[in-house]
């Protein structure tokens, strides 16, 4: 079949730089997940270093940050009035001309995706083998979406009635994929957008709205279907959460941010996918050189910084008592560079502010029986640059086992059998994505069927959802309201009405 131009330029100094019926009609022949950019390819390498160079003095999206404050109450019913007319158009098109328009903005990331690397690195400490992914899968999410939008219209027995405004209000772990997914998922479901970035990553949201606008006036739709909302006061972001006009709210973050949202305004439908304490299991049947990769690679990936993050290892029978797989892990874990992302050779980044609250005290302090195999060290005086920990001895039911801690820290348990580690998985209060690391098909299936999380990850890391082919979102206290998964079929089912009948199959 035909294969999407983005996913050709796997050099990225080849860029799409317009998007025609050519471009269209492959992107209507199906969804293809794009690719990431190679780092072997010296002509990459060089495109990182110069967008590695621009970062110490950048000032990308400090004025469009600016310019898209909103400062009083009135201004902000202003910005929903404008959202509301533009989405009487929007909402009168087909699913199918809606898509194109998406087709046409994952185009537009793709064209930014230099501009998006560097304003992560700026702003949140990304780096780019961090980063880039996350556009990779900010483009599938338009094209996913887009997709799914033309599927509306075959819909047969009910009638499709969009909402006319949802709001996003996305976090700063991921600023570029999360923030587009709401943004693009509401769009393709026929609604207008009022999109909050968070305050960490106000410049990265900004700039990937920008994209969405170039797109969208190119397309003849106009901005104003895309509401970009800059608050510095606290009850203007309430104001706009709990707005009357708002039909329904994709969030993410914490899970007590969810509920806290949820008390705002308890009748508005929510879609939040929230927090995680994840665990990988290994058993004495795994690989466990990969296994050793994998685990470090979840726990400290942009610093642990992830709701899908692993920071348990549970280690079964003959794993726990040999040194084995220990000092891989420990070989694993040192070996990490960690530095800002202008380190062209950083693996693991800042954290996003100076250590402070819970994450402070689980960088520092141990629970009971626990000892640190690598203690956090601060690198700097900035409080947010730490060497990654590691952590034995954590007791089932302790604190450590229990909370998310959302930094680079991973903690070791040990079980006699993989039963009893299934046990400690599902003693969280969340089930966003679980580990496995095991050759033996029958411990694969015991597994699968009992573990409580949403993603479930055999031999691979456990973040890094690909759009299509891991939808994304959890159990229990992982998500808040709708429950359906960014980057999988039902995504926009419940961002609109469906009136008359109900849905066939
Ligand atoms: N979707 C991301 C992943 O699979 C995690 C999103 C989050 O941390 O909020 O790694």
């Amino acid at each position: 079949g035909a294969v999407p131009a983005s996913n050709r330029v796997q050099n990225r100094a080849v860029e799409i730089h317009q998007y025609d019926d050519v471009v269209a009609a492959e992107f209507e022949a199906g969804f293809v997940n794009t690719p990431d950019t190679d780092p072997d390819l010296p002509a990459n390498r060089d495109w990182g270093r110069e967008i590695l160079d621009r970062v110490p003095s950048s000032r990308i999206g400090e004025d469009l940050v600016e310019q898209n404050k909103v400062r009083s109450g009135e201004e902000l019913e202003g910005r929903i009035g404008s959202a509301l007319t533009a989405a009487e158009s929007w909402g009168a098109l087909s699913g199918a001309e809606r898509a194109r328009v998406l087709d046409r903005i994952g185009v537009k990331l793709a064209n930014h995706r230099a501009e998006m690397l560097e304003v992560m690195a700026v702003e949140c400490g990304k780096t780019l083998d961090q980063g880039d992914p996350e556009v990779s899968e900010a483009i599938d999410f338009a094209h996913y979406y887009a997709q799914l939008a033309r599927e509306i219209d075959g819909v047969q027995g009910a009638e499709y009635v969009p909402s006319k405004l949802i709001a996003v209000i996305p976090p700063w772990n991921f600023p570029t994929a999360i923030p587009t997914g709401g943004v693009v998922a509401a769009l393709a479901a026929g609604s207008s957008v009022a999109i909050k970035p968070a305050r960490q990553a106000a410049r990265t949201g900004s700039v990937m709205v920008q994209a969405v606008w170039e797109a969208l006036d190119e397309a003849g739709i106009g901005r104003d279907l895309v509401q970009l909302i800059h608050v510095d006061d606290r009850d203007l972001g309430q104001q706009l959460i709990s707005h009357p006009a708002v039909d329904r709210l994709i969030l993410t973050g914490g899970y007590e941010t969810a509920e806290l949202f949820r008390s705002f305004r308890t009748d508005l439908p929510l879609l939040a996918e929230t927090s995680g304490k994840n665990a990988v299991i290994v058993t004495p049947s795994a690989d466990l050189d990969l296994a050793a990769k994998d685990v470090a690679y979840s726990a400290f990936g942009h610093a642990g910084q992830k709701c899908s993050a692993g920071s348990l290892v549970i280690l079964v029978g003959s794993v726990a008592q040999s040194r084995r797989f220990h000092d891989q892990l420990v070989d694993a874990v040192q070996s990490l560079t960690v530095d800002y992302p202008t380190n062209p050779e950083a693996q693991m980044g800042p954290i996003i502010e100076p250590a402070a609250g819970k994450l402070l005290r689980g960088l520092t302090e141990l629970g009971e029986g626990e000892r640190w195999v690598l203690e956090p060290k601060q690198l700097d005086d900035s409080g947010k640059l730490w060497s990654p920990g590691l952590r034995s001895g954590v007791k089932p039911g302790s604190e450590y086992h229990l909370t998310e801690y959302f930094g680079p820290i991973l903690g070791v348990m040990t079980a006699d059998t993989l039963e009893e580690a299934i046990e400690y998985v599902n003693a969280t209060d969340f089930g966003l994505t679980s580990g496995l690391h095991s050759l033996d098909p029958d411990e694969m299936a015991y597994w699968v069927d009992r573990v409580d999380a949403g993603n479930l990850y055999i031999n691979r890391g456990i973040t890094g959802a690909i759009v299509q082919r891991q939808p994304f979102g959890g159990w229990k206290k992982s998500a808040v309201g709708a429950g359906t998964k960014a980057g999988g079929p039902n995504y926009l089912v419940g961002l609109g009405d469906w009136r008359d009948q109900p849905l066939e199959a």
